[in-house]
Formats: structure tokens, sequence, C-alpha cells
């Protein structure tokens, strides 16, 4: 199993941190080991001062496919979780200025947070709303018609590269209004309403 997550997949949040907005997507990838399941507790790690939420709609890969056309893309996924993408932002920024690989940034121990999944909702115009709380107040809000590469197309485009497999998870970016977490914090992540996911940073 793996996870691949997309970068820089809405506009707001490329410019919040000052990045460009990419022309194709941006793809990275997480170890199992990332996965934090069943609402439990994130620990925060001793070798960051700066983890960020990103809360971030997630698909799960219901088809082994290579090279999927796009009129077979929608067949690749049932239902939708929430998953915030934890992000050591110091290292990432540090990873960055000398161009390393962000892995130790992206795909530590416990850095993707996953909820429970729903059945896909029915498109419609509106699209897909998601909201994170933190604390109980509102730090991010999203909606699925304003990412730059929709679901299909990350599916035709991952599986140019890498071979996908039944059990694969795709979070699919984060909009604008990510931040740091401190201990003590609580994170609850809702789409269209319902809540999902459910994060207590210890
Ligand atoms: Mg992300």
């Amino acid at each position: 199993m793996k996870i691949i997550c997309v970068g820089r997949n809405y506009v707001d949040h490329a410019k919040e941190l000052n990045n460009p907005v990419p022309k194709q997507p941006l793809l990275f990838m997480k170890p199992s080991t990332a996965l934090l399941l069943e609402e439990k507790p994130f620990y925060y790690p001793e070798f960051s001062n700066e983890i960020h939420y990103e809360l971030e709609l997630v698909l799960r890969i219901v088809k082994n496919g290579r090279h999927v056309q796009p009129k077979f893309a929608r067949g690749y996924y049932e239902q939708l979780a929430l998953g915030i993408d934890f992000t050591a932002r110091d290292i990432q920024r540090k990873c960055k200025e000398k161009g390393h690989p962000w892995e130790k940034a992206k795909g530590f121990d416990h850095s993707a947070c996953l909820s429970r999944f729903i059945d896909f909702p029915v498109p419609g115009k509106e699209g897909i709303n998601f909201r994170l709380l933190k604390n109980s107040q509102e730090v991010q809000t999203g909606n699925s018609n304003d990412m730059i590469f929709d679901f299909d197309y990350l599916i035709q485009d991952i599986s140019k590269y890498f071979k996908l497999q039944i059990g694969d998870l795709i979070y699919t970016g984060t909009p604008a209004g990510v931040g740091p977490v401190t201990i003590g914090d609580l994170l609850e992540g809702y789409v269209n309403g319902q809540k999902l996911l459910h994060c207590e940073i210890k």
C-alpha cells in the first residue's frame, strides 16, 4: 500500500506559501508507516518545532491499473475520507533551500492522519465542501471545485508513473489556511457538514 500526495492543488494555497501554480500535478509519497488511523492522537515529534496541519480530501483506490484513460478514471475510487497531511514546515523549508527531497518533512511516522471513509458524494455543481476546525475555530475551508487538477485527472496522471493498486490512498491537496499545531490542540474535519475527522495533538 502506498500513499500518494498531491502538492499545490489549490491556487490559494500555492500562493500563501509563495509557490508557483503548477502546470502538472506535483506528486510525492508517504510510506504506509505514516498512517494515523482510528482517531488516534498525533504525538508531536521531537525533531520539529513547526508542525503544520493540511486538511485534504482522500481517495482510496479500488482497482489495479496503469495508464488509466480519463473515461475510466471514475471507476478507480468509490469512497472519500478526510486526511491531514502533517508537515514539518521547518524541515521542509530547509530541504527546499538545499534542493533536497521532502521525505523527512512529509513522510515521517503518523504524518498521514486518516478519517473513516464515506460513500463518494454524488457530484453536483456545488462540489464537495470540507473544513477544518482547530479548537472549535474554523481554520480551513475548501471545495473540490477549486482543485487545479480534479480527481479523475489525478488518477490518470498518477497512473502514468505509479501503478495504482487496491488500497492505495491519494491525498488530493490542501486549500489555503494551513498553519501550526501545538500540544493540546484538537483538530476536527467535516465533509459537507458531516464530521469525519477527530485528532488530538499530544
Ligand atoms: Mg498537502
